[in-house]
């Protein structure tokens, strides 16, 4: 019998009763898309939570798919039941659904998948793997391995012996070669077996590769025998990447690059099969330097910052969560946000070849400060909004506090908001209590200034809290605490000051000071003017008097 014959017996004997692989492939009909536009997806695997790397690599795919017209897929690669966890479908879906990055098609948040080339669950696509191995098997490119746990030890520590690399390929591939009538005994002793790729690779042959973010790569062949499925009917990613980015019509595979080592099986895989290759663009993990100031990759384990709940927890605006994470993947996406402050971050363009080919380094500090810059531009009502929503979820009794007192939150919010000065003092929505805590409670602790002696001190608080009226503009004001100053000793400004410090108790700056502590009991605050008007006079004149008391 020729060795065709064998195969095509082989694949009839594993898989008697499946459709052909064109009845799929007539299932997924060419997409209708204009010139140049990009099929991308995010693959991920229900294990766990879902990682900020998870987001960074499914918002570049989202990105790189809308931005050309085309079409992103969210697929659930569920093929290792040991590791999925009860849950995990959901945990991805809503939680990209949280950051704004929603799917053309595949897996929804509310569980349900919508789109033409489904199901977008490997697990329930075992049909259309099994279709495409048989004619895989049939064409001698696959075969069925018998191996037991034990002969690939063996195997194993014979090429670790003899020095020689390790896996199942060439000499060592026991079940290359098997018969018809070997799978068909062996199938009817029950034996298990797994199928692997016949490869064709040569060791020790280089082949050129251009990855999408890598660049040029000189990659050597595959001539490993990979497991495409597994003894318990799953097919391994390989396989299953492979079929699914065929029939789904990926044109560009965005993943991380732990998978740049496979590329060799992958391109194997797609020769094998007569199909184009999708483009792959290999995305460097995000990084943290960590306690001993190197350099590792952000681990799901040890880093609570790996969990984008925590972003949701803290209250970072998602849109700073996202601005950031663009940043990070192109860095000259600051400049265009300064150029562009009112526009989406949808209308900038990402660009794969612009990204880091080693490592993004997460900086929290980056991220609160665009953060700020984020909460700066809005509007008190805006801010009001977002807080709220956090809040509800959150920090219950401030919600209700906000809900109470909702015109005085608002224009506590205004402080330094809309007019030439921008506060940039909330990084977060979980920095709001601490920011507004001197608007919420009389308990304000005033501190006298050590420069200025009590009786000076006492002075000034009893003269401003005479001097403040509702009438009061930003200017009247100014002049006001001018007054106050000159006549108790201080310069009128600093530069006065300096020019002959011996002269006077101190600066206009100081007199301030004591007025910001009695009514803040901080050092450092937003406009003092802007914090009257919003405590109101009475409310300012009674924590004046409550602070003169202290002395
Ligand atoms: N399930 C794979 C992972 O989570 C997907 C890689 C890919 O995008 O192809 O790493």
């Amino acid at each position: 019998m020729s060795h065709d014959d064998d195969a095509q017996k082989i694949a009839e004997l594993l898989f008697p009763h499946v459709e052909s692989g064109d009845y799929f492939l007539k299932l997924s009909p060419p997409r209708d898309l204009v010139a140049g536009a990009c099929v991308t997806r995010y693959a991920p695997s229900p294990t766990g939570f879902l990682h900020i790397g998870g987001v960074y690599a499914a918002l570049i795919s989202e990105r790189i798919a809308h931005q050309s017209g085309g079409v992103f897929v969210l697929r659930i690669e569920d093929t290792d039941k040991q590791r999925e966890i009860v849950g995990g479908v959901q945990l991805i879906a809503s939680g990209l659904g949280e950051f704004g990055i929603v799917p053309d098609e595949g897996m929804q948040s509310d569980m349900s998948q919508i789109g033409a080339y489904g199901p977008y669950m490997q697990s329930e696509r075992l049909p259309i793997y099994r279709a495409f191995l048989k004619q895989l098997i049939a064409a001698g490119n696959a075969y069925p391995c018998f191996c037991t746990p034990e002969e690939l030890d063996a195997a194993r520590e014979t090429q670790e012996l003899q020095k020689t690399k390790t896996g199942y390929y060439g000499r060592f591939a026991k079940h290359r070669d098997i018969t018809a009538v070997e799978v068909a005994e062996r199938i009817a002793r029950g034996e298990t077996y797994v199928v692997r790729l016949k490869s064709r690779g040569r060791d020790g042959q280089k082949f050129a590769f251009s990855d999408l973010i890598k660049g040029g790569l000189t990659l050597s062949e595959n001539d490993q025998d990979a497991v495409l499925l597994k003894s318990d009917g799953y097919p391994t990613y390989h396989w299953a990447h492979c079929v699914d980015d065929k029939l789904m019509q990926t044109t560009q595979v965005i993943r991380g690059d732990e998978w740049l080592s496979s590329v060799p099986l992958h391109i194997e895989l797609f020769a094998r099969m007569g199909w184009d290759a999708p483009r792959y663009a290999h995305i460097a993990p995000i990084v943290k330097i960590d306690e001993t100031g190197s350099k590792r990759k952000l681990s799901k384990r040890k880093d609570p910052e790996a969990n984008v709940e925590l972003y949701l927890r803290e209250g970072y605006p998602i849109s700073a969560v996202i601005e950031y994470l663009l940043n990070l993947a192109n860095s000259n996406f600051e400049d265009w946000r300064r150029e562009n402050p009112k526009k989406s971050y949808r209308d900038f363009v990402v660009r794969l070849e612009k990204a880091s080919a080693s490592g993004a380094l997460f900086d929290f500090t980056k991220l609160a400060d665009m953060s700020k810059e984020k909460i700066a531009m809005m509007t008190a009502a805006e801010v009001f909004s977002a807080a709220l929503v956090w809040a509800d979820e959150h920090d219950v009794a401030l919600a209700e506090w906000m809900r109470a007192n909702a015109e005085y939150a608002r224009a506590i919010f205004n402080i330094e908001r809309g007019g030439e000065k921008h506060r940039k003092d909330i990084a977060k929505w979980s920095d709001i209590r601490e920011s507004i805590a001197y608007f919420m409670t009389e308990e304000i602790v005033f501190t006298p200034s050590e420069k200025i002696d009590p009786q000076t001190t006492a002075e000034i608080l009893e003269v401003a809290a005479a001097a403040i009226s509702s009438t009061d503009t930003a200017d009247s004001w100014l002049g006001k605490l001018r007054g106050i100053a000159v006549s108790h000793g201080f310069a009128p400004d600093t530069k006065t000051f300096k020019a002959s410090p011996e002269q006077f108790k101190g600066t206009l700056g100081d007199v301030a000071m004591v007025l910001r502590c009695a009514l803040t009991g901080r050092t450092n605050t937003p406009d003092l003017f802007q914090i009257i008007q919003v405590l109101g006079i009475e409310r300012a004149r009674a924590r004046f008097a409550k602070a003169r008391a202290t002395i």
